[in-house]
């Protein structure tokens, strides 16, 4: 794998800035990855594995940009628990770990670079050097990844009942035994204007 800081020079070419976030994202896969025995992300290794981030924030393009996974390619999942972690499965032997950003480092970060005024450029520079144990929490899981949510093509294809869109990968819910879209089926976040 690239040093820290080549991956953390492309990861800020692609979020378009330095911030906290790049680094603590480059810092957190490059460890998520060494922990299920990942070497060659975006090489030899890119079909072996699987990463769910919790939260929608600069960190995610970090994590995005150090493994290769994409949403489109279906080897990164979304979940939108607004938390600051993220987890690393090995697809071939399940070994699994989900790594969270402490929320202590924020403070632990004025005792490395006291000599820097500005709050978030003290928290970036201690973000470089502190020890992985203050950053981060480090669990191994077990995750089980269903079927229909691997990489490939869709298991199925199921057109709504009500609005007669197709859903695909068994997103479909059951209604009383009218196959439903989830918008249909529990409300959409958008209004359609007449
Ligand atoms: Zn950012
Ligand atoms: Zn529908």
């Amino acid at each position: 794998m690239e040093s820290f800081e080549e991956l953390l020079e492309k990861s800020t070419a692609i979020h378009g800035h330095i911030c906290a976030g790049q680094v603590i994202g480059v810092r957190l896969a490059m460890l998520g990855l060494a922990h299920i025995g990942i070497d060659q992300p975006r090489g030899r290794d890119r079909k072996k594995f699987y990463v769910l981030v919790e939260i929608d924030r600069c960190a995610t393009d970090a994590i995005q940009t150090v493994t290769g996974c994409s949403l489109g390619k279906r080897s990164l999942k979304w979940l939108d628990y607004g938390i600051m972690a993220a987890t690393f499965v090995n697809l071939e032997d399940g070994r699994a770990v989900r790594i969270t950003a402490r929320e202590e480092s924020r403070e632990l970060a004025d005792l490395y670079c006291p000599e820097i005024e500005d709050k978030y450029r003290r928290q970036l520079e201690a973000y470089r050097i502190m020890p992985d144990h203050q950053l981060f929490i480090i669990q191994p899981v077990k995750v089980k990844v269903p079927p229909e949510d691997m990489p490939g093509r869709p298991l199925r294809r199921v057109q709504c009942a009500e609005c007669g869109d197709w859903v695909q990968d068994g997103r479909e819910e059951n209604r009383d035994g009218r196959l439903l879209c989830r918008p249909c089926a529990n409300g959409r976040y958008y209004e359609i204007i007449a």
